[in-house]
């Protein structure tokens, strides 16, 4: 291999100066002319994004691969957070935020005659996940960074991201996401980082000596996974990490002679089935589908990652003893359950260590996030499956399950009901891989997301394990980066909080408890009032130019965007929309405080009743919002397409945030947090993180309605009767009766009926009509509250002021303090080192 005979780094440093005192204009032009080989003739605007994306991703690079040789260098124990899904949404501005050059940018920008925020509206979200749980992923990669910590995201780079949601009569619509039909200018194509990952063939047994045999997997059919690479900058650092994302290429490209042989067409096709491997992301949310081609995106991702982290390790040790304490490995749920195994495949059968030895370093290095209790999420996989994909791994698996089982006889003996529900098997007419119990084994931290979530793992849901060992469980209570969240997306609440406390809340979010004193305080409630006001007809504004509604912006704000799910009760809140809609008629002289009401979403294209509700939401919409006895008072919005960009956009703007899912079925949520951080106030059941935001702003700045966790329990253990509420509340009746017989979809009046025979039918599983009344009081308390602006100000003063516990620095500190064990590395740019 070639060594260049300059002194690279003396190169770099020089390049480095001069980047960093180029004017950004210069930067930006030279990029439009050589990069994107445009001039102000040719030149349209994304061809100005992409110049000015080019020019900020230069000022990242060379701190990126300084980063990286820091790390190396120091030999830091690395955190690897492997997750299928990252919602990362924008990269632009976040970048701008982090380097501080936002302002700058924009000022630079405007005076070249372009405005950079019409600019960024041309870069696409990365739509790579689903909801919380992938945005959660990307909220831990900013707080790593910006701790200066030495941690990888590892992700999958789906051709096709979270499907685009179009409303058409009312109904969702599926389009697909291709979000890199254009470049993307943030990633960087690695095509000398690529792994074959085997799938399919079969075992061989073959002797070791001394009555010993090893195992190989062969006649395998591979597929070559290669690595794309994004920068994640910390914020007011040097640190910049990699986010590394698996895409899949046939390995007949690698492979010439397969077209040589004259098997050209056969080859082509084999390209194509292969490299479907990364072609779109499972939309469903808190449901698993036991899909072929989801477990082999499951074990592409587990495997190449693992290759990846040991090829990094393998560069500078030579023995694997040190690798329990220079690699943590945190598993974002089960989806990446598979890593175990193969963690343990590539101990035994390459590296040929004893079993003891390599169970001990696997579940070391392994850790555990769980992510959501609802039984139709927990994975499970048919064995019939796993042993035709995977046969080595099904052997493993089994392995694993025997000698675990011996364990919990030796503390239990006898107990095979117990045995039979910690089996890493589930026995039935199809025996399946219970990946939960999988992970738990595997790993030596099992979190929560929030200390509700974990209770309920404890005590319900994995309630044996916690008594076998207590000790691996541990709660981590969600958060959000209030960088995006804050920093980026409410630019005039971060200018009038950095106004008036300084700007130490960026890097400390704890900070802003010092605006705990000025919550009464009469000018400063004015200036708050006003920058909410100022951001509710922003919204308003944009409401009305992208989706034609107009909205006013002296209504309440009343807002729940989150995917749509029945356990989250977007229904509970249609119900008092439509109650509303029946009081003004009923008592139309009577005061009401305007509201208007925002829902957002998107349902699993399989998932018939999240879809019927959207278009029971936007039927009801459609009623209420041409009723000239109600339009003046109650306005009904749905929101298309939720997604982070769009949410950037909602949070600053909202009141109230509606987190009613019932007690009990949300692991942690974080769109509260991030409402909560805005100023909006919360009206919510205490379920997951509603609690402890409840514990940090005070009970009497939250409007908590309905049952608590225990209370949902013993109602249904009692036997839970939906009829009996229905009987007794003739407002609940009506409502209900009104879905049902056709009010709001009069042409075809039995539309909405298995939304009712839900609730009055099957049972009501998530109680809706058990909260009804209670929800209803709640909401008439906001009302009332929100009349009286001092009262309601100080609240929203209070919640911002509280929110310190929320930010994902203190979410990952407890990471490394309890799991991972990590030490921060900071980045020096003087570029002295090698
Ligand atoms: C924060 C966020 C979520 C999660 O919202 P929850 O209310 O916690 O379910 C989902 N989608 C997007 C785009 C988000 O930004």
């Amino acid at each position: 291999m070639a060594t260049p005979r300059t002194d690279l780094n003396a190169v770099i440093r020089q390049c480095i100066t001069e980047k960093e005192t180029e004017p950004f204009i210069n930067a930006f032009i030279k990029r439009l002319i050589y990069t994107v080989a445009k001039d102000r003739y040719s030149a349209t605007e994304r061809d100005y994004y992409l110049s000015a994306a080019y020019a900020v991703k230069d000022l990242l690079v060379a701190r990126w691969t300084k980063t990286q040789q820091e790390y190396y260098h120091q030999d830091s124990k690395r955190i690897y957070y492997l997750s299928m899904e990252f919602l990362t949404g924008r990269a632009m501005g976040n970048n701008l935020i982090n380097l501080g050059l936002y302002d700058d940018c924009k000022k630079a920008l405007e005076e070249a005659g372009f405005d950079l925020e019409a600019l960024m509206e041309y870069e696409p979200d990365a739509g790579l996940g689903n909801g919380g749980l992938g945005r959660l992923a990307a909220c831990f990669m900013d707080s790593m960074a910006t701790l200066q910590l030495p941690g990888y995201g590892y992700g999958m780079r789906y051709e096709y991201g979270i499907f685009e949601q179009k409303i058409r009569d009312g109904f969702q619509i599926e389009l697909p996401d291709h979000w890199l039909r254009y470049e993307n200018p943030w990633e960087i194509a690695r095509p000398e980082f690529i792994y074959p990952v085997h799938f399919y063939g079969e075992v061989q047994q073959y002797p070791l000596g001394r009555g010993e045999f090893g195992y190989r997997w062969v006649n395998t059919d591979p597929v070559i996974a290669m690595a794309y690479d994004m920068p994640i900058p910390g914020y007011g650092n040097n640190t910049v990490n990699t986010f590394r994302l698996w895409s899949a290429k046939s390995s007949r490209d690698f492979n010439l002679e397969d077209f040589n042989r004259g098997d050209y067409m056969q080859a082509v096709e084999h390209k194509s089935e292969s490299e479907t491997i990364t072609k779109v992301l499972y939309p469903e949310d808190s449901t698993m589908q036991g899909k072929e081609l989801r477990l082999k995106q499951e074990y592409f991702f587990s495997s190449a990652s693992l290759q990846d982290i040991l090829r990094r390790y393998d560069k500078v040790h030579d023995s694997l003893e040190q690798l329990p304490d220079k690699v943590a490995i945190q598993l974002n749920d089960t989806h990446p359950a598979l890593s175990v195994v193969e963690l343990m495949r590539i101990f035994i059968d390459e590296r040929h260590v004893p079993w003891e030895k390599a169970w001990d370093m696997t579940t070391r290095i392994f850790a555990y996030t769980n992510h959501t209790i609802l039984p139709e999420a927990l994975e499970r996989w048919r064995v019939s499956l796993v042993q035709r994909l995977l046969p080595r791994h099904l052997q493993l698996v089994y392995e694993i399950n025997r000698r675990f089982l011996d364990q919990v006889w030796i503390h239990s003996p006898g107990d095979y009901d117990k045995l039979g529900r910690m089996s890493l098997i589930e026995e039935g007419t199809e025996k399946m891989v219970r990946m939960g119990n999988l992970c738990i084994v595997g790993s030596h931290s099992v979190n929560g997301v929030s200390e509700l979530h974990t209770d309920i793992i404890r005590k319900r849901i994995f309630k044996d394990f916690y008594e076998h060992t207590p000790e691996k469980f541990n709660a981590k209570t969600n958060g959000i980066t209030h960088r995006r969240w804050l920093l980026l997306a409410n630019r005039r609440l971060s200018a009038l909080i950095k106004e008036t406390i300084g700007d130490k809340f960026t890097t400390d979010l704890y900070e802003l408890k010092k605006l705990i004193p000025l919550a009464s305080d009469p000018k400063f409630q004015k200036k708050w009032r006003e920058v909410k006001q100022a951001n509710k007809a922003d919204f308003a504004n944009f409401v009305e130019k992208q989706f034609g509604q107009v909205v006013s912006p002296e209504f309440i704000f009343d807002v729940q965007v989150k995917r749509m799910h029945e356990y989250k009760r977007q229904l509970l809140n249609l119900m008092h929309v439509v109650h509303s809609y029946n009081y003004i008629r009923r008592n139309p002289k009577d005061v009401f405080v305007p509201r208007a009401i925002f829902f957002g979403g998107k349902a699993a294209p399989g998932y018939a009743m999240a879809k019927l509700i959207i278009k029971l939401i936007t039927s009801v919409a459609h009623l209420v919002n041409n009723d000239p006895l109600t339009r003046e008072k109650l306005h009904v919005v749905f929101l298309p397409n939720y997604s982070v960009s769009l949410a950037q956009r909602i949070f600053p703007a909202s009141d109230l945030s509606e987190q009613i899912s019932t007690a009990g079925t949300e692991a942690s949520g974080t769109g509260n947090m991030k409402f909560a951080l805005n100023g909006a106030l919360t009206i919510g059941t205490l379920d997951g993180a509603n609690v402890e935001i409840r514990e940090e702003v005070g009970e009497d700045n939250i409007f908590i309605f309905g049952m608590n966790a225990q209370e949902v329990e013993e109602l249904k253990a009692r036997g839970y009767n939906p009829m009996e509420y229905y009987h007794k509340n003739q407002e609940l009746k009506q409502v209900i009766d009104m879905i049902a017989n056709g009010f709001f979809c009069p042409e075809q009046p039995d539309l909405f009926r298995p939304i009712t025979d839900s609730l009055l039918y099957h049972g009501d599983p998530y109680c809706l009509m058990a909260d009804f009344e209670s929800y209803l009081a709640c909401q008439r308390r906001v009302a009332d509250t929100y009349t009286d602006q001092k009262t309601w100000t100080r609240m929203s003063i209070m919640n911002v002021a509280n929110m310190g516990k929320f930010s994902t620095d203190r979410t990952i500190q407890e990471y490394v303090k309890d799991i991972w064990h990590v030490e921060p590395v900071a980045i020096n740019m003087d570029m002295d080192t090698e």
